[in-house]
């Protein structure tokens, strides 16, 4: 047998080819509370329950319990009523997905169900109406706030529609919608409501204890059906916990299953998972007791302080401007130059040792660079600021990346349906993202090339690009 220690080391070494995970450095993905001890204490609860199987929690009480504290401690900070309930979930995919699934079946006399979308939805909401064949309607932000549209959103509510989406706040551009006109407008159609709270539920309501003007977004909004507030995002438990609520057990209920039709045991799961590891539920519940409320004030304080010395930077900065408003802790920066490229400057932070998350032009929405700000980056913001600023300087000075305009030409005229996977490798070869040779230091040219792409194309592209990288070793 091969030693432990050798193969931890192994481990470690793998490890450090990745981005950090701490020091505020890596601006999307994570999320760092940056207090010492959170994470060994979260890794001793992981391991005290990995092995439990929440499959059977008559089996295992102590996962039982656990989950129900979690819930409770959620509701109650995103304004639960004593009927409200809730599931843990693997991640904020998940819990948007049962959300969907609990509407669908809550409303089976429905042949075509719909959900009514605004275009700033999580993509969680397409990959639900993907797999449970459930319509999205996407209706257009402002296109300047980049605010869910509450009267077009009510316009596009028909006898069909099983559910209303809107975002508290939306993840590519920081804002949150106008959930009381949109849940008022759902509930008159008798339509529920989800409010997807999954980055800014753990740290919205300390925002509002601090003195700002945050709208209430939780279950104090009429009309406001469910809700789902991430605990590996803002409440910096380790990843794997997500909370969904509903506002009724009756409203829960379309996203339960149970089979007895099988000579096993009766399978009866709450979410997507069947076994179900403890190991996640516990890390959050010890996270979650560790910080505590006065905690969880501090670092949201932290954090908005952070959000405020970062955004007064970027507003210092000749040629970068912020794409909207931000309404909680997530800051989208764009440019008007064109001889300023975003996904060089991407390229170029990354060279200086920090992550910004490039996103692609959608309807009103320019390409930006996406910013997570979290509690760790409160007092590195004057370094942040230099390095984006140094970025700047130097994506001048290289120039925007031009497509050779035969590509371009070649790209708008494809249609992913016609191509062979086989294609689709020589095309990825083509633009750097071969398999085996992993990926180019630099994205910047793979990015304007994914960026002249259509959507379907890009996620064909992209599918494909996922395949290669998936190949056993
Ligand atoms: C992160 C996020 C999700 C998806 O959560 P995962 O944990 O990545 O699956 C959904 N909605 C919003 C608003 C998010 O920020």
């Amino acid at each position: 047998m091969r030693s432990a220690e050798d193969i931890l080391t192994e481990l470690r070494a793998l490890r450090a080819g990745d981005l950090p995970t701490h020091g505020g450095r890596t601006l999307a993905y994570v999320y760092d509370s940056g207090l010492d001890g959170v994470d060994d204490l979260a890794a001793a609860a992981h391991a005290l329950a990995s092995s439990a199987n929440g499959l059977d929690p008559t089996a295992f009480p102590s996962l039982l319990r656990m989950e129900n504290d979690l819930v409770a401690a959620t509701s109650e900070l995103v304004g639960g009523t004593p009927r409200t309930v809730g599931s843990v979930t693997s991640g904020g995919t998940e819990s948007c997905v049962l959300a969907v699934l609990a509407a669908r079946e809550g409303n089976s006399g429905v042949a075509e169900p719909n959900v009514v979308l605004p275009a700033t939805a999580h993509a969680a909401f397409h990959k639900a109406a993907h797999l449970f064949r459930v319509r999205p309607v996407v209706v257009p932000v402002d296109p300047k706030t980049f605010r869910a549209d509450p009267e077009a959103m009510a316009a596009a509510i028909d006898d069909d529609t099983v559910l209303v989406v809107a975002s508290a706040p939306s993840y590519a551009h920081g804002v949150v919608d106008p959930i009381a006109e949109i849940a008022a407008a759902a509930a008159s159609r008798g339509v529920r409501t989800h409010v997807d709270a999954c980055i800014g539920g753990w740290v919205l309501p300390y925002f509002r204890r601090l003195g700002r003007a945050v709208p209430e977004f939780g279950f104090a909004v009429e009309g406001v059906t469910s809700v789902s507030v991430d605990l590996h995002k803002y409440a910096y438990c380790p990843k794997g916990t997500s909370v969904l609520l509903h506002a009724d057990a009756e409203l829960r209920r379309g996203h339960y299953f149970a089979s007895a039709d099988w000579p096993g045991y009766t399978m009866l799961n709450s979410t997507l998972q069947s076994t179900r590891s403890g190991g996640p539920l516990a890390a959050a519940w010890a996270v979650l007791h560790h910080i505590g409320d006065d905690g969880y004030l501090a670092l949201a304080e932290a954090t908005l302080e952070a959000v405020e010395a970062v955004r007064a930077e970027v507003e210092a900065l000749d040629g970068l401007r912020l794409v909207a408003e931000p309404g909680a802790t997530l800051l989208a920066l764009t440019t008007d130059d064109d001889r300023l490229d975003l996904f060089v400057v991407a390229d170029e932070m990354a060279a200086r040792g920090w992550y910004v998350q490039p996103q692609f032009a959608h309807q009103s929405s320019p390409a930006n660079l996406h910013l997570t700000i979290t509690a760790s980056n409160r007092g590195s913001e004057g370094d942040f600021a230099a390095a984006l600023r140094d970025s700047v300087r130097a994506a001048r000075a290289a120039g925007p990346v031009v497509v050779d305009e035969g590509i371009a030409a070649f790209l708008a005229d494809l249609d992913p349906d016609a191509l062979t996977s086989e294609e689709f490798g020589q095309l990825l070869a083509a633009a750097g993202m071969g398999g085996g040779a992993g990926l180019p230091e630099r994205m910047a040219e793979v990015n304007a090339m994914l960026a002249l792409a259509r959507p379907a194309l890009r996620e064909r592209l992209l599918q494909e690009f996922l395949g290669l990288l998936y190949q056993p070793s």
